[in-house]
């Protein structure tokens, strides 16, 4: 009897010629993430991921690959040979194992013969391995509707038994949908974006922007600490920091004040945009909200929108923000994000700043400003950190 981890896909599955990229991207992904606790093989098998290794770290494995996206359930295994008497004394211990662990007083079968060469049908082989169980455990029952337990068994090359399925999130491996660069902010919203593009495939990194000295080094920590977070989900990840103080600064003397806001979240978009060009990347992603400060209006993020060309990805776009918090507080940003500690926007933060700014306006107040230079004055003086 050999301990196996078993991964099930999710979406992956219902990929037609592209499949096996995936499932690959998927394994890549399963390496990086565990490579350092004794990885012996990884292979594929009818429809679903297998991983041997050293048993005592298949607990720990499974924690990390949790925060695999791609994958949708994850189940230590037994895995013997397709034949009933040692599928009976696996299931048996599967059994044992997970009543040691809580209390169980009824069970059902679930069998899947993906093998159709094994000669017992799966209804009647589930009723076999019912009959075993009840003989095996005086204080058992079958429930089929609502059962405590289930023990399922594969049939395939192999057959495997288990009776847990841990819950992944699901989604699509990193790396299969290009790259994205995300406005990251010391706030809730936005690691959450980065989270839920970085779940759909996209291999993420991040700018910052700050406007030290007037923000604090603690201030950048803290979205350090963020993309710390982030980084236990996507692996490596890219952090580039612009200073943004001598922009602020420049239109704080030279344009309207209610447009402050509006103005420098043009230059996050623009600075951004020339990063993700110079590192091939594909879209910005930002946490912006219809609707939940002065600044996302519909016509606040039109005017937004309009100072680039990449694709803008706001996956909060039509989130509540309680709705937003309990994914901030699932994926472990939420204590990080809460801390009270300043960010750029709130440098030179105008009273009442526009909520139906009109883009031509904004152009006209852009006039003023010189825009290329402090663009690339910005770029050149950027910070690149690397978080593994
Ligand atoms: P968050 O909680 O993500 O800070 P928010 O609700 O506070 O969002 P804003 O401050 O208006 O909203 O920012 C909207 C979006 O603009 C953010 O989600 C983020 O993507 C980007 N952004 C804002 N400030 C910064 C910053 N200092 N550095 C990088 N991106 C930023
Ligand atoms: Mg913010």
């Amino acid at each position: 009897m050999d301990r196996v981890l078993s991964v099930s896909l999710g979406e992956i599955a219902l990929k037609g010629l592209n499949r096996k990229y995936f499932e690959d991207q998927l394994i890549k992904q399963i390496r990086r993430a565990i490579k350092d606790l004794g990885i012996e093989k990884i292979y594929k098998e009818q429809g679903k991921i297998y991983i041997e290794g050293e048993a005592a770290n298949y607990s720990q494995m499974m924690n990390r690959l949790k925060k695999v996206f791609g994958l949708v359930y994850i189940s230590p295994c037994y895995r013997v040979e397709k034949d009933v008497d040692q599928i009976s004394l696996a299931s048996i211990e599967a059994v044992k194992e997970l009543k040691d662990k809580r209390k169980i007083k009824t069970f059902k079968v679930d069998t899947n013969r993906a093998d159709k060469s094994f000669p017992i049908k799966s209804p009647e082989f589930s009723k076999k391995m019912g009959g075993i169980i009840l003989r095996s455990f005086d204080d058992l029952n079958v429930d089929v509707h609502n059962p405590d337990m289930y023990l399922y068994i594969d049939i395939k090359q192999n057959a495997y038994v288990y009776t847990e399925r841990i819950k992944g999130y699901g989604g699509l491996p990193i790396g299969t949908n290009g790259k994205g660069l995300l406005l990251l902010s010391g706030g809730i919203d936005s690691p959450v974006a980065g989270f839920m593009m970085a779940k759909r495939g996209i291999e993420l990194s991040c700018v910052h922007y700050h406007s030290y000295p007037f923000t604090s080094e603690r201030a950048e920590e803290k979205v350090k600490d963020l993309a710390h977070i982030l980084a236990r989900y996507t692996g490596k990840l890219n952090i580039f920091s612009v200073n943004l103080l001598d922009i602020q600064k420049q239109i704080n003397t030279k344009c309207p004040e209610d447009e402050m806001t509006i103005l420098s979240r043009r230059f996050m978009m623009r600075i951004g945009e020339k990063i993700a060009n110079d590192h091939q990347m594909n879209a910005l992603i930002t946490g912006e909200n219809l609707g939940q400060v002065a600044s996302q209006t519909i016509y606040g993020l039109n005017v937004t929108n309009q100072a680039v060309n990449l694709p803008v990805f706001r996956p909060l776009i039509g989130f509540d923000k309680v709705d937003i918090i309990k994914i901030a507080k699932d994926i472990e940003t939420y204590d990080t994000s809460i801390m009270p500690f300043e960010d750029c926007c709130t440098v030179f933060l105008p009273k009442h700043p526009v909520t139906r700014p009109k883009v031509e306006d904004i152009i006209q107040s852009e006039e003023a400003l010189d825009v290329n230079i402090l663009i690339d004055s910005a770029i050149d003086n950027m910070k690149t950190y690397t978080i593994e």
